[in-house]
């Protein structure tokens, strides 16, 4: 009876790790097909930009069928702006990032960059004319000069030192013992959060593209990071079409547009003042903000006098 036991207990794993490769195969599939949607037509052009304004044009998008994502999102971002976005987590602020890079199709309405509609354009111009500054950068195991290179093949040493001083890494770099050549990644020197961010900046900076994405980082900074990082936002954003995806409020104030997404929809749109007049979400929201920044002080504070 063990005898027969143990090769059928064997065909059982093996059976459950192809149901399980099938089950990968499915998703392979399913990924491939996704791929072939957003596929270039043979009438694909180049994109042209003139300054680069973005606009989304009555959008409606959904990850999967049956459940709705965004609904009826229409809004411009004049060319050299800053629009930003909030909204409570999961209300579809990244999936607007995601839409603009064509990761998907939009199932509703359409988006486009100086007028031309993104499924008329190739996607490795498209691709080209946009920088990600994502929340959480991924580095090659390579050199620190690779990592900041990667954002424009081939770009001379002057150009790549001029993008990390204007990203406020370059001492940094230098600090190191092998300087630009200094291996990072998994496998070499890592890297704190707000570091890979500057690399990441670095690379957009040298990239020089016309639109800019900033994906906020959603785990919390302490002020004097996120001093830093809204000053280089400022100094990257200079002169480009830019979509802030917020997660916090504070970097917010300055955009020249901010929308509000609650459930995938566009409920407030304004400047800060604006939208505090208004006294609706973003002044909820904000409130709430300022109240949890009060509390956070108030336990440092605390924790200051607190006896040793
Ligand atoms: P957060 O502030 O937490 O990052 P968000 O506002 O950026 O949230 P999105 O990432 O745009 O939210 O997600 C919007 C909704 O879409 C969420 O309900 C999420 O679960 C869903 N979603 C996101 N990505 C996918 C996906 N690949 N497939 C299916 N659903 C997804």
């Amino acid at each position: 009876m063990i005898q027969l036991y143990i090769p059928l207990n064997f065909l059982g794993v093996i059976y459950r790790e192809i149901k399980q490769s099938l089950a990968d195969m499915e998703r392979l599939f399913s990924l491939l097909n996704e791929n072939r949607e957003i596929a270039d037509t043979p009438e694909a052009k180049p994109l042209v930009t003139r300054g680069a304004a973005v606009r989304f044009d009555h959008v409606n998008f959904s990850y999967e069928a049956k459940r709705q994502i965004l609904f009826d999102v229409d809004f411009q971002i004049p060319a050299g702006t800053t629009t930003a976005v909030v909204g409570h987590s999961g209300s579809g602020k990244s999936t607007l990032s995601r839409l603009l890079f064509r990761f998907y199709e939009v199932d509703g309405g359409g988006i486009t960059i100086d007028g031309q509609d993104l499924r008329g354009i190739t996607q490795d111009s498209l691709r080209a004319a946009i920088g990600i500054v994502p929340q959480d950068t991924v580095l090659f195991n390579d050199t620190i000069e690779y990592n900041i290179a990667y954002g424009k093949p081939g770009a001379s040493k002057e150009a790549i030192v001029a993008a990390a001083k204007a990203a406020s890494i370059h001492d940094f770099i230098e600090s190191l013992p092998d300087g630009y050549n200094s291996m990072v990644g998994e496998r070499g020197l890592k890297l704190s959060g707000g570091e890979k961010q500057r690399v990441a900046i670095a690379r957009t900076l040298l990239k020089d593209p016309a639109i800019l994405i900033f994906d906020e980082a959603t785990s919390a900074l302490d002020s004097k990071a996120e001093q830093a990082i809204q000053s280089q936002l400022k100094e990257i954003a200079k002169n480009r079409t830019t979509l802030v995806i917020a997660h916090r409020l504070s970097t917010v104030a300055d955009a020249q547009q901010i929308l509000v997404l609650d459930h995938g929809r566009i409920v407030e749109r304004g400047t800060h003042p604006q939208l505090l007049a208004a006294n609706g979400l973003y002044a909820q929201m904000w409130q709430r903000q300022q109240a949890n920044m009060d509390d956070e002080a108030q336990e440092d504070e605390l924790a200051g006098l607190a006896p040793a």
